[in-house]
């Protein structure tokens, strides 16, 4: 097993060593990995993501190559490997087993962990001790960190609650100790939760008069060193809720892109931040109000031209036949258009199109246009009886290319960009009046 220098010295960042082994990189694992005798590199594990930094052949004053870790893991025979980044090129002075080496952890990364996991600690306690709501499982993400309480929901109410806790141990700077115990010593001091029976010695964490629990992470020293805890969302997992949560620099960073974002709210409705929520609901009301007067305004507008094409359209066959191009009106006025014409009570057919943006047709007649014509002239040609919209529509279409169809009464289609619409539409009424 290597040994952990972690344990004890969490704070260590620099330390020596020697090579144990070195497995080469191969067609299965492209990168390095090196195997040490101790190590300060902590490896995933529970919850707590590994860390990254340098390890230097030949010491720290050496002029030994530098080969960056890139990953660490244990296996499951307690030892700790280190990745190497992929090498572009065999490295000129690789470390043998034996050899000398300095690491160096990044000292960065492993706050933002430590100021992480100790947050989740303290989190966890504060959710037992105030909703009695067991912490299942612990994920540390890029941006934030998530914990899954065995409970159906939070409330809102809840998460401040939990929150405010969580930030009074904080602000009490609790230290934090670190203590090993047999088994039967960690079952009698009643842990949240015991690992898996595969080691009599326990490693337990405890805030002092706070809490204790068992784990193989690395913690602050003391509960200020997390800095602050801020709960963000939580959502309903299968298993119960998970509620995501930022510490130290992280909450920091967080807050102020949420400040960001808000300002820039803020400045585009000319309001303090605390106004954006009114300033919304306001503006999407005005919103809805608005599109329901255009929509209004539009059916009024479509009701008179329909009125008075119909009174120009002359009559042949029993009905009134409208042709109209909008060259500044989209196929749905056009559709709106239609819709009037063919339901003024004057039997009619409306052939519609819109030249605005990519050409658009409509095609519509009144209920049972065309039985009144072959009603009233029985016998005669049944030019009228014949006028299908959707047979029509591709009738015209596709000559240029149009795609569109419909039912017997309505229609509807589109012709490439830049056809000739007016003529479109002329087509479809030469073909109606034979
Ligand atoms: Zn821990």
């Amino acid at each position: 097993m290597t040994k952990r220098l972690y344990y004890d010295s969490p704070d260590m960042h620099e330390f020596d060593s020697v090579v144990e082994s070195i497995a080469p990189a191969s067609a299965e694992s492209p990168r390095p990995a090196i195997f040490l005798r101790e190590t300060a590199f902590y490896p995933t594990s529970g919850g707590q993501v590994h860390d990254t930094g340098w390890i230097t052949v030949g010491g720290v004053d050496s002029d030994g190559e530098r080969l960056r870790v890139a990953e660490v893991s244990e296996t499951e025979d307690g030892r700790i490997v280190h990745y190497l980044e992929a090498p572009t090129k065999t490295p000129t002075k690789a470390p043998l087993a034996g050899a000398a080496v300095h690491g160096s952890v990044d000292r960065e990364r492993r706050r933002d962990h430590m100021q992480q996991h100790s947050g989740q600690h303290v989190l966890s306690a504060a959710f037992i001790e105030l909703y009695s709501m067991p912490t299942v499982s612990f994920h540390m993400g890029e941006d934030y960190c998530s914990i899954d309480l065995a409970t159906p929901v939070v409330s809102a109410q809840q998460m401040v609650g939990a929150e405010r806790r969580a930030n009074e141990i904080v602000f009490e700077n609790r230290p934090v100790r670190i203590r090993y115990v047999t088994r039967a010593e960690a079952e009698r001091l009643g842990l949240r939760k015991l690992p898996p029976a595969e080691r009599d010695e326990l490693r337990l964490i405890e805030f002092a008069d706070f809490d204790v629990t068992a784990c193989g992470g690395t913690h602050v020293a003391a509960s200020g060193q997390i800095g602050s805890i801020l709960l963000r969302k939580n959502e309903k997992t299968r298993q119960g809720t998970r509620v995501e949560f930022v510490c130290g620099d992280r909450a920091v960073r967080m807050a102020r892109r949420d400040f960001g974002a808000l300002s820039e709210a803020a400045a585009l409705f000319s309001t303090q931040l605390w106004d954006v929520p009114e300033q919304i609901r306001k503006t999407a009301e005005e919103g809805r109000l608005l599109r329901k007067e255009k929509d209004d305004a539009m059916e009024q507008l479509a009701e008179s031209m329909a009125v008075a094409d119909l009174q120009s359209a002359a009559e042949k066959n029993g009905r009134k036949i409208v042709v109209r191009v909008f060259s500044d009106r989209d196929v749905s006025f056009a559709k709106l258009f239609a819709q009037r014409v063919t339901r003024a009570g004057t039997p009619a057919i409306a052939l519609v199109g819109s030249s605005l943006g990519s050409p658009g047709i409509v095609f519509a007649q009144s209920p049972g246009a065309a039985g009144s014509s072959s009603g009233s002239s029985a016998g005669s040609s049944s030019a009228g009886s014949s006028a299908d919209m959707g047979v029509l529509l591709k009738q015209v279409l596709s000559p240029v290319g149009g795609r569109g169809g419909g039912s017997h009464d309505f229609a509807q289609g589109g012709a490439p960009a830049g056809s000739d619409v007016q003529r479109i539409l002329q087509q479809a009424a030469d073909t109606i009046e034979g």
